[in-house]
């Protein structure tokens, strides 16, 4: 079942710099997906489009049949609540509590004075330790994110992604700045999500044996072009 579709897609930057061009790819829903390629492959702009951070110059991308690209309004709001982010620097706000944090990722489902006052449901507070403990931190709730560790924190913001209830997760080399050991835990937390969720999940990394490791199918972009697209029994040693 296609879940998500780029068609022919281009995307050309203001001041004429190409991030992508001609782009095809198909995703089945529950795909763990990585795509692999240098610093200024596109990698990020792939990612981008989808939850219309940017916007594409030609083309057309279709989630679940239905084209996203001019997407206004409640539309593009319903369309980023399920799209969970998951970026190299975590971004969380430093200085507020794991727990605020992880609640962020709700304030979609809350009216704008709800949210801003911070008025969370019980339910949504109980299913906030509930995240926090599926990565490992159920007893850091109180805990300030600047006081985590690195790998912590991007924990954190898989909670975070969690909590949306997302249909994808999109996650833009998350592991860039996380040693090895660390890079396993976050990685073995997005895989939790695939398995256990069946969300569709993809991932920017620059290691093609990182990839390797926990991919269904691995993509490599160069110089903003799809070169390479193979389910994981078809890659090899020599790729
Ligand atoms: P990656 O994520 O693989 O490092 P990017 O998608 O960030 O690659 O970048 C792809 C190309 O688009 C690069 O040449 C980059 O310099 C360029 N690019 C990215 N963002 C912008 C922007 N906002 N304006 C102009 N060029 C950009
Ligand atoms: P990341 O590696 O996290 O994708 P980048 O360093 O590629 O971040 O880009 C940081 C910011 O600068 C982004 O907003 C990106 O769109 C923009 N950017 C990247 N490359 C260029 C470029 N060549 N010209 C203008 N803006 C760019």
């Amino acid at each position: 079942e296609n879940f998500i579709e780029f068609k022919d897609v281009g995307k050309v930057y203001p001041n004429g710099t190409v991030g992508l061009s001609h782009i095809n790819l198909t995703i089945p829903k529950g795909q763990f997906l990585v795509v692999v390629g240098l610093s200024g492959s596109g990698k990020s702009t792939l990612m981008r489009t989808l939850n219309r951070m940017h916007d594409i110059s030609s083309g057309d991308i279709m989630i679940d049949g239905q084209s996203i690209i001019n997407y206004k309004g409640k539309q593009l709001r319903n369309l980023r609540r399920k799209i969970g982010m998951i970026f190299q620097n975590f971004n969380l706000v430093k200085r507020s509590s794991v727990q605020r944090n992880v609640l962020s990722g709700r304030v979609g489902y809350y009216s704008t004075w709800r949210s801003a006052l911070g008025l969370f449901s019980q339910a949504d507070k109980q299913k906030t330790v509930e995240a926090l403990r599926r990565v490992g931190l159920g007893e850091k709730l109180y805990t300030r994110a600047d006081q985590l560790s690195g790998g912590q924190q991007q924990r954190v913001a898989v909670a975070r992604a969690f909590m949306q209830d997302p249909k994808i997760v999109l996650a833009d080399e998350p592991v860039a700045s996380l040693d090895p050991l660390t890079t396993d835990s976050v990685m073995n937390d997005l895989k939790k999500l695939n398995d256990d969720f069946g969300i569709t999940v993809i991932v920017n990394l620059h290691s093609l044996e990182l990839a390797r490791k926990y991919a269904d199918r691995i993509v490599g972009l160069r110089g903003g072009e799809l070169v390479y697209d193979k389910t994981i029994d078809q890659v090899t040693d020599t790729d």
